[in-house]
């Protein structure tokens, strides 16, 4: 397959499907409890993880004008590229931008034009805000930080003043490098939400950037992690007419990000950086490095002479599902958890071997999470239809276990983000993604071409519904097994993904259709 053609599929399969590539449910029962008693209202750990695991350990406050609004100008900043790890394709751009702030000549020399702006776009904490640091910081120019939302004022004017103020500034220091962060929020489509402060503000900063000769040295960074969003006048060529992605790292790369993060950390013998960068899969560099802190806090508050394997375990969990928490849950509630974790854990055992099973548990967690399977996808470009239904099957299994032991009766309302995400995830499939008997088809791509779907709705429910019986089958046939599973959280509370593999391998019936 050509190289292009696999991207762009994959790219349209990690668009459709957003964060599916993280295969963690957990349950959460926060102050809904009150009023229904053993309710487990869910979050699927999918969007815990995108909001809260992969939120940037923001170090760049102070850049970010701490009086709102005042450009504050970086003293030549003490970083430069050996700051960053991975993230090889922006340095190589950027390291152009480097030779020609040192040096403008050298390229006028060859007639080129250097990009007054470049855009740095992807996830947050991928390091866009270190890296433009470190172009500062390689050029030895000054570096001057604010955020896009610090311009937006309520005050017609107030953030175009802004932004003039910081060109002048700018353009006083000479050679410099001018980091816009969350440029989106200055930067929006015009159509929607019109606001005559963000257009003006807006225009100030394109009037700005048209103004300024690219002989002067002046280079303007922006960040966003909504390429999407941005008003199509900011990437015209004059503008920000380079755009570089910066994406999560892979495998490799969160180990060169994990090694620079340890140079300074007492490290055990017993720890293991490349199984760490196999565990963490969709970390981004940010919370690879908060994740190295965490385990050192650990380390420091037991007094211990290093950091160990445990304490980068404790901290991983930590990091992906919050502190646990002692249990409060009734027995009764405590036995509806631990069926309805067993049975996601059961399913994925089955259905999903090749992803890794880490830690399930019946402990409150963070953000008021009643108990959370965790496991660590088989890290993949492509996901295809039997990976995306496996998926859906193991997100249906907390619920098919509910009502395999406990009865239609009394279902929970724990299972409710389950199904939405699986629903979801069946409804990328129909219409998006041709899995459904029409191989040729997008249904969505269809219906902007030609008006309304009709019947995408009932095909949806088919495919959920059939997908669901299956997994109460699997469930059913595999009793014992859950029985087992079940038992031993209830009395362990916790247990790692070895020992639950371990218990499931010894209970399951030898005739699985689809073990593998
Ligand atoms: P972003 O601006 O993309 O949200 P930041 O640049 O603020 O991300 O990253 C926050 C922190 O995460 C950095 O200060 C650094 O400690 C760490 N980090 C992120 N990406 C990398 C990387 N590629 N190499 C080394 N450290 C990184
Ligand atoms: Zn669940």
């Amino acid at each position: 397959m050509k190289r292009w053609y696999a991207a762009l599929i994959a790219a349209t399969l990690a668009a459709a499907l957003g964060g599916m590539l993280l295969s963690f449910t957990m349950e959460s029962a926060p102050q809904a409890r009150a009023e229904l008693s053993h309710v487990l209202v869910l979050a699927s750990l999918t969007g815990f993880v995108a909001a809260v695991a992969l939120r940037p350990a923001r170090g760049k406050a102070e850049a970010v004008g701490a009086a709102r609004g005042a450009v504050k100008d970086e003293a030549r900043a003490a970083c430069d590229f050996s700051h960053v790890a991975a993230n090889a394709h922006a340095l190589q751009s950027l390291s152009e931008l480097r030779d020609y702030l040192i040096d403008p000549s050298k390229y006028a020399r060859y007639g080129a034009r250097m990009p007054k702006g470049v855009l740095l776009y992807g996830p947050p904490g991928t390091g866009k805000t270190l890296l433009a640091r470190a172009l500062a910081g390689e050029a030895k120019v000054p570096f001057f930080a604010l955020s896009g939302s610090d311009f937006v004022e309520k005050y017609v004017g107030v953030g175009a003043g802004r932004v003039r103020e910081l060109f002048k500034k700018a353009r006083k220091a000479g050679k410099c490098v001018i980091f816009i962060d969350e440029i989106d929020a200055l930067g929006k489509r015009r159509d929607d939400n019109a606001s005559d402060e963000r257009d003006q503000t807006l225009n100030a900063l394109l009037s700005e950037m048209s103004g300024f000769y690219t002989g002067d040295g002046v280079i303007v960074v922006a960040a966003t992690n909504r390429i999407d969003a941005l008003d199509p006048a900011l990437l015209r060529p004059g503008r920000f007419d380079r755009q570089i992605e910066v994406a999560l790292p892979g495998r490799a790369e969160r180990l060169s990000i994990l090694k620079l993060h340890s140079e300074n950390k007492p490290l055990a013998d017993d720890v293991s950086l490349e199984a760490l960068a196999a565990q963490t899969v969709s970390f981004s560099g940010a919370s690879l490095e908060t994740l190295l802190n965490e385990a050192a806090l650990i380390a420091a508050a037991r007094n211990g002479a290093q950091i160990e394997k445990s304490d980068l375990q404790t901290a991983f969990y930590k990091t992906v599902a919050g502190a646990d928490r002692p249990i409060t849950a009734t027995n009764r509630e405590k036995r509806i958890i631990a069926v309805h974790e067993a049975g996601h854990a059961l399913a994925s055992r089955i259905l999903a071997p090749e992803n890794k099973l880490t830690r399930v548990s019946i402990l409150p967690a963070g953000h008021g999470a009643a108990g959370y399977n965790l496991c660590v996808p088989e890290e993949r470009v492509m996901l295809g239809k039997r990976h995306i239904e496996a998926q859906i099957c193991v997100l249906l299994a907390g619920r098919a276990a509910e009502q395999a032991v406990f009865g239609e009766e009394e279902l929970t309302a724990g299972a409710s983000s389950d199904i939405a995400r699986a629903t979801e995830l069946a409804a990328s499939m129909i219409l998006e993604l041709g899995m459904d008997g029409e191989p040729a088809v997008s249904l969505k791509a269809l219906s902007r071409a030609c008006g309304g779907i009709t019947g995408a709705q009932e095909r949806c429910r088919a495919v959920l519904d059939g997908l669901y019986r299956k997994t109460l089958h699997l469930i059913e046939d595999e009793r014992e097994a859950l029985t087992a599973l079940s038992d031993a959280l209830v009395e362990a509370e916790s247990m790692e993904g070895e020992a639950v593999t371990a218990l499931l391998d010894g209970h399951l019936s030898s005739e699985r259709p689809e073990s593998a």
